[in-house]
C-alpha cells in the first residue's frame, strides 16, 4: 500500500474475529466512527461523534496478519457510508483478498450505490415504516433514504439482508408484523429481527410465538437474533 496515498479514515475499533455479524461468515468488523442520525437506542452511542480511537495502519496490519484466516471484513458502525475514504478502505481489503460486507442504516444511498460493485454482502437497517422514523432517529425526514437504499439493493443482484432492531418500547407487534410484509412485497428475501440488548445485556422481549411464526411465513429466510 502507497504511503503517500493513505487518507485518514475516522475509526471507532476493531473486532478481529465474529460470527455474528455476517451471516455464516467469520469475520473482522471494522467500526467506523460518526453517523448524523440520534437513535435513543443506539447500541453503540460512542460511535455517533467522529472521534478515532483506533488508526487505520493498526487495523490493515491486523488484516495483513490474518490472511487465510477470515472469510471476509465487515465495515459497520456508527454509519461506515458517512467516512469518504471508506471506498479506499474497502478496495485496500479487498487488494487484501478479503470478501468485503457492510453494515448500514441506508442513510447515504448514493455513497452507497457506488460501493455496490466492490460489495459481497450488506445489511440494511429497517427501522420502521417510514412514518415511525423520525421519532426513532432524532432526525426529520430520515426514512426516504433508507427505502431509496432498499431500492438499490434490490436492483442489485447481490447478497442482503434487512435487519430491525426491536424492542415493544418502540415497535408494537402488530407494526413489526406490517413492517415485514412491507418488506416481503417489495421482494426482500433475508430478514432478521434483533431483540434490543442495553450494554449486552440478554433480550428479555421477544416477539410471540404467533408473530414469529408470521415473520417465518413472509420470508426465505428470517432469522430472530
Ligand atoms: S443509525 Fe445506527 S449508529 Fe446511527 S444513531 Fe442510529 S443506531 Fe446509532
Amino acid at each position: 500500500m502507497p504511503e503517500s496515498a493513505a487518507p485518514a479514515p475516522c475509526l471507532g475499533g476493531l473486532v478481529p474475529f465474529s460470527t455474528v455479524d455476517w451471516p455464516g461468515k467469520l469475520a473482522a468488523v471494522v467500526f467506523v466512527a460518526g453517523c448524523p442520525w440520534r437513535c435513543h437506542y443506539c447500541h453503540n452511542p460512542v460511535l455517533q461523534e467522529r472521534s478515532p480511537v483506533i488508526e487505520w495502519e493498526q487495523v490493515y496490519g491486523l488484516l495483513s496478519r490474518r490472511r487465510g484466516l477470515l472469510d471476509g471484513v465487515v465495515f459497520s458502525g456508527g454509519e461506515p457510508c458517512s467516512d469518504a475514504t471508506l471506498p479506499w478502505m474497502i478496495d485496500a481489503v479487498r487488494a487484501l483478498g478479503y470478501k468485503v460486507g457492510l453494515h448500514t442504516a441506508g442513510i447515504y444511498p448514493r455513497q452507497l450505490q457506488g460501493l455496490l460493485d466492490r460489495l459481497d454482502w450488506v445489511g440494511l437497517d429497517v427501522k420502521s415504516l417510514p412514518a415511525g422514523y423520525a421519532a426513532l432517529t432524532g432526525r426529520r425526514y430520515s426514512s426516504a433514504p433508507v427505502w431509496t437504499s432498499l431500492e438499490l439493493l434490490l436492483n442489485w443482484g447481490g447478497d442482503f439482508e434487512c435487519r430491525t432492531t426491536w424492542s415493544p418500547n418502540w415497535l408494537k407487534e402488530s407494526e413489526l408484523l406490517d413492517l415485514a410484509q412491507e418488506l416481503a412485497h417489495r421482494g426482500v428475501q433475508n430478514y432478521a429481527v434483533q431483540g434490543y440488548r442495553e450494554a449486552a445485556v440478554a433480550v428479555t422481549d421477544m416477539p410471540s410465538t404467533a408473530t414469529q411464526e408470521a415473520l417465518r411465513c413472509l420470508f426465505p429466510t428470517w432469522q430472530w437474533r
